[in-house]
C-alpha cells in the first residue's frame, strides 16, 4: 500500500458524485463471489460504493449500477443490510 496524505476519493453509484472514501459505504465482492458490506473497509476483493444516503442507494439500485460494477447480482439480503446500514448512520 501507498502512503498518501490525501484521502482517497471514490464516486457513488447512485448521484456519481466524487467524495471521501470515509464518507461512503463499501460493498465488496468478496473472492468467492459473496456481495458483502466492508464497514471496516479491511475486506479484500472489489468494491463499490455508494453515499450514506438511502437515495443514492435506491438510485444505484434502480441503475443496477452495483451489479455492473462488481458483476455480481445483488440479493435481497445485502439490499436490506445496505438500507439498514445507511438508515443507522
Ligand atoms: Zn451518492
Amino acid at each position: 500500500m501507498v502512503k498518501t496524505k490525501k484521502i482517497p476519493q471514490r464516486s457513488c453509484l447512485g448521484c456519481g458524485l466524487k467524495t471521501n472514501k470515509q464518507n461512503l459505504i463499501r460493498v465488496v465482492r468478496r473472492p468467492d463471489g459473496v456481495l458483502v458490506i466492508d464497514k471496516k473497509g479491511k475486506e479484500p476483493g472489489r468494491g463499490a460504493y455508494i453515499c450514506q444516503n438511502v437515495d443514492c442507494l435506491k438510485e444505484a439500485i434502480r441503475k443496477k449500477a452495483i451489479e455492473r460494477a462488481l458483476g455480481e447480482k445483488l440479493s435481497d439480503d445485502i439490499i436490506v443490510e445496505l438500507t439498514n446500514q445507511i438508515s443507522s448512520n
